[in-house]
């Protein structure tokens, strides 16, 4: 059995439907895992109404078990789940996993978003059995797939997920700016008689260990190398570090993500051409993809389709 990895929604920060999206898509972050007769959901952006549409037509009334791995609660990664039509259905489970918020509980955060008066249906009043369980461990299983989480350097309390399924790894960063060696620590981050060269290296190298062998990493990549400059420390990548990262963690295909909103289709085309010369230059072998709504990608062949 195939892995299979859809891509529901690849943007950043807020919905950008319009003309100028409609090749890569204007939804937030949400990502579809098949993998060991399980169904697994990276985050709850606006991509999941469409994925929710899909598997109540695929599966109508037969009980669906999903699981859904949050990566923070940024709005942009759980804006989606309030209209997510499985959660209507009573005869389906939905185990949601993730970190604490910066303050509050993962299910007050989440509850929150469905509370009147910004919504009319509480989160407890839904039909399916929803639990949501805060993680405490940083390595835990979903049925027959492994998984490993870590920090990402991202504002609040942010992780990326690696899943191990029997075709190959997968690596989720939606929200993480790559550390560049020798860069100043986050503010709050670490201990401040941390010396800001040795931070960086540490991070970045604590990072290349985690990805080391990925077969598919899903990495934001949200700013060009000029806008980055504008943006250090906003806790987004910068494409150039991030294609860096990947070729020294040896990942064998790259997907850009969490596009900017202010990037249209041709702008999201040419940050990926550049990625795949800056790879080109260094002779290696890497492959880089744009993430596009509605592709699929198949492992261990890691192609894109659709
Ligand atoms: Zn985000
Ligand atoms: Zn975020």
């Amino acid at each position: 059995m195939n892995t299979v990895v859809k891509f529901w929604g690849v943007r950043g920060s807020i919905p950008t439907p319009g003309r100028t999206t409609v090749q890569y898509g204007g939804n937030t972050s949400c990502v579809e895992i098949r993998a060991g007769g399980r169904i697994i959901i990276l985050d709850a952006g606006t991509g999941i109404r469409l994925l929710g549409r899909q598997l109540v037509a695929e599966f109508e009334t037969q009980p669906l078990d999903l699981t859904l791995l949050l990566t923070h609660t940024h709005w942009d990664h759980i804006q989606g789940l309030p209209f997510f039509e499985p959660v209507y259905r009573p005869q389906n489970h939905l185990h949601i996993l993730g970190y604490e918020g910066a303050r509050h509980g993962l299910e007050m955060v989440l509850a929150g978003q469905m509370e009147s008066p910004v919504f009319p249906i509480g989160l407890r009043e839904v039909p399916a059995n929803v639990r949501i369980e805060e993680l405490k461990e940083m390595n835990f299983s979903i049925g027959p797939v492994r998984v490993q989480a870590a920090f990402a350097n991202h504002p609040g309390i942010c992780v990326g997920y690696r899943l191990f399924t029997s075709e190959g790894s997968i690596a989720f960063f939606p929200d993480n700016e790559t550390v560049p060696e020798g860069a100043p620590p986050p503010q709050g981050a670490v201990a401040t008689d941390t010396p800001a060269q040795a931070f960086g290296q540490s991070e970045n190298r604590k990072m290349i260990e985690f990805l080391r062998g990925t077969d598919l990493l899903i990495m934001d990549t949200q700013y060009d190398a000029e806008e980055y400059k504008g943006h250090t420390g906003w806790g987004h990548g910068c494409l150039d570090d991030v294609v860096a990262l990947a070729l020294q963690a040896e990942v064998k295909t790259l997907f850009l993500f969490h596009h900017d909103p202010n990037h249209d289709d041709a702008k999201v085309s040419q940050m990926l051409a550049h990625a795949r010369a800056l790879v080109a230059a260094r002779k290696r072998k890497l492959h880089v993809e744009a993430a596009r709504e509605g592709a699929t990608v198949t492992l261990p062949a890691a192609t894109q389709d659709a």
